[in-house]
């Protein structure tokens, strides 16, 4: 039995609580959970009718299927193993991710991690692999001398004389890194923090690393599917410390000199402090008076637009452990047999696969839908007379696009005692990782704050 009360109540109280957290996705509920285990009286407020928001499993003829295929990452010294580790009374199940695999024509060869491997990747041209090399080692010069790679476009290192395939890999590259093309990523993204520091022992460990590198051993998949993981937080939260109220809309959140209401249409809420952790861009439409500067960089958050096609297949198509880029497909797309982790996600003998596609910030669900679908059985044609069962999912993967122009959120609010976390609030990593970053970075603000 979880250890939460699930309300679905309407009613015109208004009781105070320490917290309340607007959202119940897995950033809202990681917060919410270390703030409970703190001793925090903790109200959750979701308007949808379920938890987990992008972290979400559910059924379909038979299929498990989660909200988009998922990569649980840096399992083993990472921000969400951090917080599992303080936190988690029960731990989700993680059965490792295997490899990923490139695709280009009909060849599938594994990802080239290292310099080594990357030298003798066949998929892509020799030229571009000796010219790419090359633009590796001026990037990790560049970050050495100090130059800020925040402004620069990866499209900017890119040598002119590079092939198709060779573009194209790059471009794969960023839409699934970062959500964006190459001529808007800039290359700071693809520098983490033991990188940026600008010294010869940072140089020399990347430059090591670049060498002998596996390649992420570290990723998992939660067993049971990505609902196992809101199960497991849900499930650790301390008796009668936290409520939650799913079908409930927050509509404003009333501040003066601090935050002091949190209003939906049936309810008022008062509270110490308030998490926010719906889209930073909505955040003005709660507010009242936030200074103009900050809403306007909040307004002007580019949005990551996804397409996954989920496929139950009567055979075993996708033999390989472990997923696929799809170099060749348009739009890009990463392949990944679920079942092949839990074969409990698909009837007996069947395989469940989610083809999950980058969309432009403009476009056509139907049109999309189509050729998505197109694309799947051009690549690979034999999956044709073997479709058990289809569905679409149009999500959001990341609030925001870490993309050169666009605005972006922040964990620190002008306002006393108002927090944001989520994927549009703090610069580091992707997806669940960068949740539990926002997380973090919430609590040690809290604390800073004499909240905590
Ligand atoms: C196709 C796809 C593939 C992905 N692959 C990976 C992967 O491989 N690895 C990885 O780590 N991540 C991946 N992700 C991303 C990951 O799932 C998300 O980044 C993460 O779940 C986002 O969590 P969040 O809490 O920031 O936001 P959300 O999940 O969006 O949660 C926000 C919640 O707030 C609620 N809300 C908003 N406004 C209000 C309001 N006014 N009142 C009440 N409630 C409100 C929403 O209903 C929602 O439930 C993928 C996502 C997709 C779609």
């Amino acid at each position: 039995m979880d250890n939460f009360n699930f309300i679905n109540f309407i009613g015109d109280i208004i009781k105070k609580y320490d917290v309340v957290v607007v959202g119940s996705g897995i950033s809202g509920l990681l917060t919410a959970l270390a703030l409970s285990k703190e001793g925090k009286s903790v109200l959750i407020l979701e308007k949808s009718d379920y938890i987990g928001g992008v972290c979400h499993s559910y059924e379909v003829e038979g299929y498990r299927l989660d909200t988009g295929p998922h990569a649980i990452t840096r399992l083993e010294n990472g921000p969400f193993k951090e917080l599992m580790d303080k936190y988690f009374d029960v731990v989700p199940q993680f059965v490792p991710f295997g490899k990923y695999y490139v695709r280009i024509g009909s060849e599938i060869k594994p990802f080239p991690w290292n310099v080594n491997a990357w030298l003798k990747f066949g998929l892509i041209p020799k030229t571009d692999r000796l010219l790419l090399m090359k633009s590796l080692f001026n990037t990790l010069y560049m970050i050495n001398t100090g130059n800020n790679l925040s402004n620069t476009p990866l499209s900017e290192l890119l040598p002119s004389n590079i092939s198709i395939t060779g573009k194209r890999f790059m471009n794969w590259l960023c839409y699934f890194t970062v959500g964006t093309s190459i001529e808007n990523t800039s290359l700071s993204r693809f520098i983490d923090n033991k990188t940026n520091k600008r010294d010869s022992v940072g140089y020399v460990g990347k430059l090591y690393d670049l060498f002998i590198s596996e390649g992420a051993t570290d990723q998992g998949y939660p067993k049971g599917g990505l609902q196992s993981i809101i199960r497991s937080i849900t499930a650790s939260f301390p008796n009668k410390k936290v409520e939650i109220r799913v079908n409930e809309e927050v509509t404003n959140i009333e501040c003066n000199e601090r935050v002091e209401r949190v209003v939906t249409k049936e309810n008022v809420y008062e509270c110490d402090s308030v998490i926010y952790s719906g889209f930073a861009s909505d955040l003005p439409n709660l507010v009242d008076n936030l200074p103009v500067d900050y809403a306007e960089n909040l307004l002007s958050i580019e949005k990551i637009n996804s397409l996954t096609v989920w496929m139950g297949l009567t055979k075993k198509i996708f033999k390989n452990y472990g997923s696929q880029m799809w170099i060749d497909s348009d739009p890009f797309a990463w392949v990944v047999p679920t079942s092949n982790y839990d074969p409990a996600l698909a009837p007996r003998g069947n395989q469940l696969v989610g083809f999950a596609f980058i969309l432009p910030e403009k476009y056509n669900v139907s049109k999309m839908r189509k050729k998505a679908f197109n694309s799947i059985v051009e690549i690979q044609p034999d999956i044709e007379g073997h479709i058990d069962m289809i569905h679409y999912q149009d999500l959001i993967p990341e609030k925001a696009s870490w993309s050169i122009n666009s605005g972006f959120g922040d964990v620190k609010t002008p306002i006393k005692n108002l927090y944001c976390v989520g994927t549009d609030t703090e610069k580091r990593s992707a997806g669940v990782s960068r949740a539990a970053y926002s997380v973090l970075r919430c609590l040690n603000l809290m604390k800073h704050d004499g909240n905590l």
